[in-house]
């Protein structure tokens, strides 16, 4: 057997949580090279920037983008140009005009491009999509709150332009939504908090609405202490779908249906390897879209400073 041969661009949290631990124990892949201003890795081939890596690192076959979300779109044409498939971190990118294109890109010149999305993934999320299917649903309802200081600790790239502030965990509902709801949704109002001394908002309360009118309402708060919150609550005709836990448990009314904590990211890098041997790629920028349209249609308020 080949083994895809994996470059990681951007040696931080989800690098070390998440794709070191899964592609050591894929033998279908071999981590090559490393590309991080700061970081390295002992026995692996370590560079300062991708363009550093490129030009002078060992060859490779694929690149996973695992750096802030403002440099990801620059980072994968690059990667695309190179002749590389690219497995993307969500959200994909910082704008819709960088990746979007890239899909034609990807296709012209052979190569995979992966637009991740860990929370679909989940093992509650292809049984709540299935279960719905055979619904009325009458109304959904997303809280997704967690503490900024617990969860994105000195990350200040999440408050810079592009870095998404609480969109950067409530994308992760929307990657959820947009997945298991029958139909399109469009938003309809939103409301968005800036912390006075930051560029990107730390809560959110949003509204959608389907061409059935159906109410879609979600909150998304990073001020969020004691109990952390990741639930989608679905009101149907047959009563309640909860999924929680950010998509590990699948409740309907009070009979649990799933509980599981398998690890996602075995099952991206699964995804990936199957693009690459069918030469297809995958990229929905659904979510995406749903929160550029936050940021447009969004009306600002001013909240207190935030400091780490
Ligand atoms: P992070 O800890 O800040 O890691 C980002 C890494 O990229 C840092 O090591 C950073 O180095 C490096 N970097 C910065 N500029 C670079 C460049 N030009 N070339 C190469 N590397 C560069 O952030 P993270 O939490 O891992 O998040 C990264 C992405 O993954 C985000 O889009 C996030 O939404 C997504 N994600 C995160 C999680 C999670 O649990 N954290 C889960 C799923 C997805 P410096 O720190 O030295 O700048």
């Amino acid at each position: 057997m080949t083994q895809l041969r994996l470059a990681i661009v951007g040696l931080g949290k989800i690098a070390r949580d998440q794709h070191l631990p899964t592609v050591a124990a894929l033998p279908a892949i071999a981590l090559a090279a490393i590309a991080d201003p700061n970081a390295s890795l002992d026995g692996v081939a370590s560079f300062a920037s991708l363009e550093e890596m490129l030009r002078d690192g060992p060859p490779i076959d694929a690149v996973a983008l695992c750096t802030p979300p403002q440099l990801r779109g620059r980072q994968a044409a690059m990667v695309l140009a190179a002749g590389k498939h690219v497995l993307l971190e969500k959200p994909p990118a910082a704008t819709f005009s960088g990746i979007a294109p890239l899909v034609d890109v990807a296709r012209a010149s052979g190569k995979t491009l992966f637009a991740s999305w860990h929370a679909r993934f989940s093992p509650a999320v292809e049984p709540a999509k299935a279960w719905l299917a055979e619904r009325e649903i009458r109304a959904v309802r997303v809280i997704w709150k967690e503490d900024v200081r617990v969860w994105h600790p000195g990350q200040a790239w999440i408050w810079e332009p592009g870095g998404f502030g609480v969109f950067d965990p409530g994308i992760n509902a929307l990657s959820i939504l947009t997945r298991i709801l029958p139909q399109p949704f469009v938003l309809t109002r939103a409301e968005l908090a800036f912390p006075s001394n930051r560029a990107a908002p730390i809560a959110a309360t949003l509204d959608f609405s389907d061409t059935g009118g159906l109410a879609i309402h979600a909150d998304f708060d990073f001020r969020q202490t004691g109990t952390q919150t990741w639930a989608i609550e679905v009101d149907t005709d047959r009563g309640r779908l909860t999924l929680s836990a950010g998509g590990a448990k699948l409740t309907h009314d009070e009979h649990v249906l799933v509980d599981e904590k398998k690890a996602a990211y075995p099952l991206i890098y699964r995804r990936f390897l199957d693009l690459i041997a069918r030469g297809e790629s995958d990229v929905d920028l659904a979510p995406l879209a749903h929160v550029a349209d936050a940021f447009m249609l969004g009306r600002r308020h001013v909240v207190e400073p935030f400091e780490d």
